[in-house]
């Protein structure tokens, strides 16, 4: 990896701007791996947010410092756990993981995972951040319904279970995953899933940047990539 480059500068600051986004209100930390809060300095410091969620109750190393710089820029900053529920922005979010008797911080930051669902009124995403089949499991137990799925870590095959995609039902789903990455996400297994249960998938190595309006009624994807 190149120390110069900056993937919340140089990727999502740029997309964002691109988009006529200059302010966010909340920015989400599902748990403390690179490939989700490396690029989270610049965009606290280019778009202002004035909330961060997190998971963990005790966060070190390169959360910590993430922590500290949200508290200078006078964010607020709250820990989520399975249970919260409220309203934020006209939508509803749900929290669904991590369990409030997850003792956070273990070896395993991916059972730490926030995962949550975001309502606006017929319409539902359901984050699954990089949940793993504890945290699945527990997903399962509160029946969440979502148009959109966000498929659980990059698509390995410890997640996106049958017994998910039948509880969940969604009509959408998108994988974040790397091009040519060396964890071979997504698991073809998954894509079979998903397409057995009818879910039209997208993925961020094919697709590039893909966007999903939820209006209350139906859920529009809009792929940035022209084919
Ligand atoms: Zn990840």
């Amino acid at each position: 990896m190149h120390s110069d480059f900056d993937l919340g500068e140089q990727v999502v600051s740029s997309y964002l701007w691109s988009r006529g986004i200059d302010h966010l209100d909340v920015v989400a930390i599902t748990h403390p791996h690179a490939d989700h809060l490396g690029g989270m300095p610049a965009v606290i410091a280019n778009f202002h947010p004035r909330e961060l969620w997190l998971s963990i109750d005790q966060p070190v190393t390169e959360l910590a410092a993430i922590v500290a710089q949200a508290r200078r820029a006078g964010m607020q900053i709250s820990v989520k756990k399975e249970g919260d529920q409220f309203d934020y922005g006209g939508a509803h979010f749900q929290m669904l993981a991590p369990g409030r008797d997850q003792v956070t911080g273990s070896m395993r930051p991916n059972d730490d995972c926030l995962v949550f669902t975001a309502t606006f009124g017929g319409t539902a995403a359901l984050l699954e951040g990089d949940a793993e089949r504890p945290a699945e499991r527990r997903v399962v137990e509160e029946h969440p319904e979502a148009m959109l799925l966000k498929v659980a870590h990059h698509g390995s095959a410890s997640g996106t279970s049958a017994d998910l995609l039948s509880t969940v039902h969604p009509r959408y789903a998108v994988i974040s995953v790397g091009a040519r990455n060396v964890y071979g996400h997504p698991r073809r297994e998954v894509l079979e899933r998903l397409q057995q249960a009818g879910v039209k998938t997208f993925r961020t190595d094919e697709d590039g940047a893909v966007s999903f309006y939820l209006d209350g009624t139906s859920v529009t994807p809009d792929v940035a990539l022209l084919h």
